[in-house]
Formats: C-alpha cells, sequence, structure tokens
C-alpha cells in the first residue's frame, strides 16, 4: 500500500479543522498572511487545494508585510506565487524598525511585530473588503501557548481557532490547528515551496520561557507520545464546575 504524503495528510487535516469549527462559508473573502516561513506556506496550499474540490465557493489571496521593495526573499516568493497563478499582495512596512524605536524592557520583540502586524492586516482587510484572515498557528502553538499561559501567567487561556478580531471587523481562523509543526517543514520541502526568511534584526531574538515549553513538551512526549494531542483536546473539554470561578454559593 502506498504511504500517503504529509502533504495529503496536512490537506486532509486542514479540511477537519474547517469543518469542525466552521471555518469557512459560502462567498468568504479569504486573506492568508503569508511570511514566507513553512507554516503559511502550508496553510496557503492546503486552503487552495481545498478551495479546488470545495462544494462551496470561496476566495483566497496571500498578503505578505515587508519592509522594503525588491528584495531577493520577496522576489523568490513572488515567483512561486506567479507560477502557481496565486494571487498575493506586498504591503511594505518597516516593522523591526518600529519595534527597534519602541520596544521596552521585558516585552519580547516577536510579540509586539505581532501586534503591530495584526493592525496592518485587519486595517487592509477591511478597507478591501476581506472578511477573513487565515493565520499560520499549528498544533505546537496552540498547546505551548496554552502552557505558557498556565505556567507564567495564572490563567487557563490558548488560542481560537476561529475568533472576532479585536476591531470587531474581521473574523480570524487558525486552520492549522490540528497539524504538528513537523508537518508543516515535511509539506514545504515535499512541495518545494520556498521557505524564507526577512533577515529581520530579531529573528535571533530568543522567547526563553517558550523554548522552555518547547523542549518540556519534547522530553514529556518520549514518555507520553500522545501529549499534545491530549492537551490539545483538554481545550474543548473544559469542566467549569471543577474550576476556582465557579464554586457553588450555597
Ligand atoms: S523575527 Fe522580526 S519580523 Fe519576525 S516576528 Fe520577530 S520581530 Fe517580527
Amino acid at each position: 500500500m502506498s504511504k500517503i504524503s504529509t502533504s495529503k495528510q496536512v490537506i486532509k487535516l486542514v479540511g477537519k479543522a474547517i469543518g469542525d469549527f466552521s471555518l469557512v462559508q459560502d462567498n468568504d473573502r479569504i486573506l492568508v498572511a503569508l511570511s514566507g516561513g513553512k507554516d503559511s506556506w502550508s496553510l496557503l496550499y492546503s486552503l487552495l487545494a481545498l478551495k479546488k474540490r470545495a462544494p462551496i465557493n470561496y476566495e483566497i489571496q496571500a498578503v505578505v508585510i515587508a519592509p522594503e521593495p525588491n528584495t531577493e526573499y520577496l522576489g523568490k516568493m513572488a515567483s512561486r506565487l506567479n507560477s502557481d497563478g496565486i494571487p498575493y499582495k506586498f504591503i511594505y512596512c518597516d516593522i523591526s524598525s518600529i519595534v527597534t524605536k519602541h520596544l521596552t524592557n521585558g516585552t519580547n520583540p516577536c510579540s509586539f511585530c505581532s501586534r503591530i502586524r495584526r493592525g496592518i492586516l485587519y486595517s487592509f482587510a477591511s478597507g478591501e473588503g476581506w472578511n477573513k484572515i487565515a493565520l499560520g498557528h499549528h498544533l505546537d502553538d496552540f498547546v505551548e501557548t496554552l502552557l505558557l499561559n498556565l505556567f507564567y501567567n495564572g490563567s487557563i487561556k490558548g488560542m481560537s481557532p476561529k475568533l472576532a478580531a479585536d476591531d470587531g471587523k474581521n473574523i480570524i481562523i487558525r486552520p492549522l490547528v490540528y497539524v504538528r509543526e513537523e508537518n508543516t517543514a515535511r509539506m514545504a520541502e515535499e512541495m518545494g515551496l520556498p521557505v524564507v526568511d526577512c533577515g529581520c534584526i530579531f529573528q535571533r531574538a530568543v522567547d526563553s520561557k517558550r523554548l522552555w515549553v518547547k523542549e518540556l513538551l519534547t522530553n514529556l512526549e518520549k514518555e507520553a507520545p500522545n501529549i499534545k494531542n491530549s492537551i490539545l483536546s483538554s481545550m474543548s473539554r473544559v469542566y467549569n464546575r471543577h474550576l476556582l470561578n465557579f464554586v457553588t454559593k450555597n
């Protein structure tokens, strides 16, 4: 029996997430935030593959936020997008300069950057009539974020596969919720996707807490191989009666 490719497995899991969480509806106009990394490429190609066989009609466009035009990495991305006939838009904004100027002690540059990026995406989406923004967070991101909040912020708070954006105008979707990070890397390799980095000066900045949680999970997986799936499942099986904020009054 021939082995199913990782790309097909990823596409299947994206389809399952779309079904489970009603991520895509008829006539949706979906912007895919493309960074050029393995996750966002896998997300884009999965959504495009599913669109071909979907019984509903929806539109997809990739959007890339880049510091400046005519860079080598943008050229590589444009070349692949053009050759596959994928609609895209480059938006130019030197976010790392903004981050450098306004970063305060103790703030993680990438968290700050993602808030700025999110703002740019929201205003572009609402200005151009796109109603959904697809982000490339994968299963490992969901699990790590939950644990980070649990360990360091004293809250049970993770990520949602679908939520209304802060501006109330857009809907954020995260169709890679069931996809392991290692499989986005495999898919990108299988499909020859041009994984690039933007050369940002903060790329080497390490989020030590996230790194620690990542390593912790890697070690725990040796003892409990299904641990990440179990943690992800726990996010949809919350028993409020057994938590502190639902204590019976009388
Ligand atoms: S590495 Fe740079 S561009 Fe990437 S998220 Fe961090 S600050 Fe933003």
